[in-house]
C-alpha cells in the first residue's frame, strides 16, 4: 500500500480519531436516547468482524491512531473481544477504547483488560439508585459502581465516566458527581443533552447548559486546564485536592466544532462526517475483500470535502439523527 495522506478537511482540521459503532442494539432504555428500548429494523445487518477490521486498517493507513468502539451497546456483540484483539494487532492504532453502559462490568472488566483494552468510557447518569433506574430503565447502579472499581483494580489506564446532566432529573446530583472523583483517578465528562429527531420535547424540558456546570466547578475551586493543541472538544477542569478530573462537552457552546478531530462510522458501515449531519456515506461495498483497501481509502479522502465547518444545532437542526444509539454519540 502506498503512503496515503492523512485525513483532513477543507478547514485545516485533521482526524486521527475514529468512533466506530459495531451495533445499533442497546439493552438500556435511556429516556433521552431509546426510551422504548431498541426496536429491530428490517435492515439491521451490522458489519461483521472482517469488515470492521478492514475498515480499521484503512483508517489506520490514513493517519488514524485512536479508535473508540461504540454502539448501541458494543459489549453485547458476542465477538466483541475478538474484534478488540484484532484491532489491537494493527500497529498504527495506538489507543483503542470503548464506550459502555457498564452491563456486567464487574465480571467482565478483567476480560476486557486481558483483550488489550486500557481505556474505557462508562456512562453513569445518576449516583442515586432510583434516579438511575428512572433514566436508564435498569436497577443496575450498584453493578456499575462495582464495575468502575473493577476497572481501576484491573489496571485500566484511562477510566472516563460520561454523565448527561438533565434539568429536573439528575441536576441536583452535580455536587455528588464532583465529590465522586475526589479520591478516584477518573475523568468525569458532563455531556450536554443534545437534541435529536426523537427527543425534541424531552430536550426542551431537560436541556441544561454546560455553563451551569462550569459555574459550580469554579465556585468549588476547580480551574480550567490549559488546552493541548490536539485536544478534542471537551473543556477540562482540575483541582489540586482531587485525584480525578472533570470535562465538559458542550456542543452548543461557541466554537465547539473548531477542535473537531473525529469521524464516525455506523454499525452498517456508513461514514458520518458529523454527528449531526448527513445520513452517512456507505462504505460497505468497499469492505468486502482485502484488496479493496486502496479504493476504500480514496473514497474516504474524497468524501472529506463534504465535511462542513460546524453543525447546525443552534438552528434547531440536528440533521437526520433520530437518536445517538444509531451512531454511538
Ligand atoms: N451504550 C454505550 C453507552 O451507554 O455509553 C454507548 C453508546 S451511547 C449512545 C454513547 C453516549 O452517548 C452515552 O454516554 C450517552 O449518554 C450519550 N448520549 C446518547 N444520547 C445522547 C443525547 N441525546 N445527548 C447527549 N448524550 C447522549
Amino acid at each position: 500500500m502506498d503512503n496515503k495522506t492523512a485525513i483532513a478537511d477543507s478547514f485545516g482540521r485533521t482526524f486521527p480519531y475514529l468512533r466506530l459503532s459495531i451495533t445499533d442494539i442497546c439493552n438500556y432504555r435511556c429516556t433521552y436516547c431509546l426510551p422504548d428500548g431498541y426496536r429491530k429494523s428490517q435492515h439491521n445487518k451490522f458489519m461483521n468482524k472482517d469488515e470492521i477490521i478492514r475498515l480499521a486498517k484503512a483508517f489506520a493507513g490514513l493517519g488514524t491512531w485512536k479508535i473508540r468502539l461504540t454502539g448501541g451497546e458494543p459489549t453485547i456483540r458476542k465477538d466483541f473481544i475478538d474484534i478488540v484483539s484484532s484491532i489491537n494487532e494493527i500497529q498504527a492504532i495506538k489507543k483503542l477504547s470503548f464506550t459502555t453502559n457498564g452491563y456486567k462490568l464487574p465480571d467482565r472488566a478483567n476480560s476486557y483488560y486481558n483483550a488489550g483494552l486500557r481505556s474505557i468510557n462508562i456512562s453513569v447518569d445518576s449516583l442515586n439508585p432510583e434516579q438511575f433506574k428512572n433514566i436508564t430503565g435498569h436497577s443496575r447502579l450498584n453493578e456499575l459502581l462495582k464495575g468502575i472499581d473493577a476497572c481501576l483494580y484491573a489496571g485500566f489506564e484511562t477510566v472516563k465516566l460520561n454523565t448527561v446532566l438533565l434539568k429536573g432529573l439528575n441536576d441536583k446530583e452535580l455536587d455528588n458527581f464532583i465529590d465522586f472523583v475526589t479520591d478516584k483517578p477518573i475523568s468525569l465528562r458532563f455531556i450536554e443533552l443534545m437534541r435529536t429527531l426523537d427527543n425534541q420535547d424531552y430536550f426542551n424540558t431537560h436541556h441544561l447548559s454546560g455553563a451551569a456546570v462550569v459555574e459550580r466547578l469554579l465556585a468549588r475551586g476547580w480551574k480550567k486546564k490549559n488546552r493541548a493543541i490536539d485536544a478534542g472538544p471537551a473543556q477540562e477542569y482540575i483541582n489540586n485536592n482531587c485525584k480525578g478530573t472533570i470535562g465538559i462537552i458542550a456542543p452548543y457552546s461557541k466554537d465547539f466544532c473548531k477542535s473537531c478531530n473525529r469521524l464516525r462510522v455506523s454499525a452498517k458501515g456508513a461514514l458520518h462526517l458529523c454527528l449531526f449531519g448527513e445520513g452517512g456515506y456507505l462504505l460497505r461495498h468497499l469492505l468486502q475483500s482485502d484488496d479493496q483497501i486502496e479504493e476504500l481509502q480514496d473514497k474516504i479522502l474524497t468524501l472529506m470535502k463534504f465535511k462542513v465547518e460546524a453543525h447546525f444545532l443552534h438552528d434547531n437542526n440536528s440533521g437526520v439523527r433520530e437518536h445517538l444509539a444509531s451512531i454511538g454519540g
